[in-house]
């Protein structure tokens, strides 16, 4: 079977994505996207894209999305690098900043993708355990001689560290590069991408997937001093010129361009999730404190992996991580209203055993 495969390919251990299944209809709570559509500017937008052009190839620097993120987040545009996905422009990150030979540093528990792009750029790491709320130590995060990455808010947990925390982590790591992955910060949590000024060593990387509903059109970014993002285009221009196409450039504009239509949509999920978290606590489940659109949860009895299975088994799909520390856990993407009913609903059953 692998005879034709070199010893990288041989060697590597993937990362796992949640089940994206076709075979029926789920309720898909499985990979935190956004139970809300793009604006319809975004659908519009790309509508008129789909034309003669298509057979150009794209801006290779996407210039018009990077005007606008530089718009949007108030950032200079050789502060920004747009990338396929936040996934694509982290694996260009850690080629780009962290050495073999140079040990980075990442928490025991986080974003399952640090260790496999780790094991493929052929990187030493050591990990640092979360405390038993499940809060990242930042002290523990100090004087790395290969750099740091952190998810904040973290992945799976939810939980956000404060920016005084990320400071003394940048403070404590003058020699190496901190990436800090916010994911999820719209959701909850105060951005780094003000402090990029400050410390030239500090990377942020956001992505278009949760809270601008684009995860079908992968779009991330990373946003850091003008000599970080230099080195991201020299990794990129090294790979693939092209990483984001035509259509995903529109599409990113055009969300940049409809801040209301975001909010609007960020306030329904933070209100959904305040009312789940709610239901959940009073049918005995402990709930990490969530600042993402997701919760991270355990039942006071019943196992995590039981209550998966019976959840598949009523079709909604949730995240179970067959992880130490975590494997009595599952991650519920928050959905629209009825869709966490139905979940709650499910729940009540899978609790009576019926
Ligand atoms: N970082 C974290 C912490 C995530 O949970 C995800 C989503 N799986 C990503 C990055 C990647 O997101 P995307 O590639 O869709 O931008």
């Amino acid at each position: 079977m692998k005879k034709y495969w070199s010893k990288l390919a041989r060697g590597l251990v993937p990362y796992v994505p949640g089940e994206q299944p076709q075979d029926k209809k789920y309720i898909k709570l499985n990979t935190n996207e956004n139970p809300y559509g793009p604006s319809p500017k975004v659908l519009e937008a790309v509508k008129q894209a789909v034309n003669d052009k298509l057979r150009l190839y794209p801006d290779p620097s996407c210039s018009m999305l990077v005007s606008a993120a530089s718009e949007s987040y108030g950032v200079n545009v050789d502060q920004i690098f747009a990338g396929n996905g936040s996934d694509e422009v982290l694996a260009f990150a850690f080629m780009a900043f962290f050495d073999p030979g140079r040990t980075i540093v990442f928490p025991n528990i986080t974003y399952s993708f640090y260790p496999v792009y780790a094991k493929l750029f052929k990187l030493d790491y050591v990990t640092t355990p979360l405390d038993c709320e499940f809060s990242i130590p930042s002290e523990q995060l100090m004087e790395s001689s290969g750099g740091i990455i952190l998810a904040n808010p973290n992945a799976p947990t939810g939980k956000a560290l404060t920016l005084s925390a990320i400071r003394r982590v940048l403070d404590g790591n003058p020699q190496s590069v901190v990436i800090v992955d916010e994911a999820y910060i719209d959701y909850g949590g105060e951005s780094a991408i003000g402090l990029i000024n400050e410390y030239p060593n500090l990377l942020v990387i956001h992505t278009f997937s949760k809270s601008r509903a684009l995860a079908g059109m992968r779009i991330g970014f990373a946003f850091g001093d003008i000599g970080l993002i230099q080195a991201l285009e020299s990794v990129k221009n090294s790979f693939n010129s092209y990483t984001l196409d035509r259509l995903a450039i529109v599409a990113g504009t055009a969300a940049l361009q409809d801040p209301e239509y975001y909010r609007g949509t960020l306030e329904k999920v933070l209100a959904t999730r305040e009312r789940f978290v709610y239901e959940l606590e009073k049918r005995d489940f402990i709930v990490t404190e969530s600042s993402a659109n997701f919760v991270f949860t355990s039942h006071k009895v019943i196992r995590g992996e039981e209550i998966f299975k019976g959840l598949r088994e009523a079709g909604i799909l949730v995240r179970h991580f067959k992880q130490p520390l975590i494997d009595n856990h599952l991650r519920i993407s928050i959905g629209t209203d009825e869709e966490m009913n139905a979940v709650i609903r499910a729940l009540e059953r899978i609790i009576a055993g019926v």
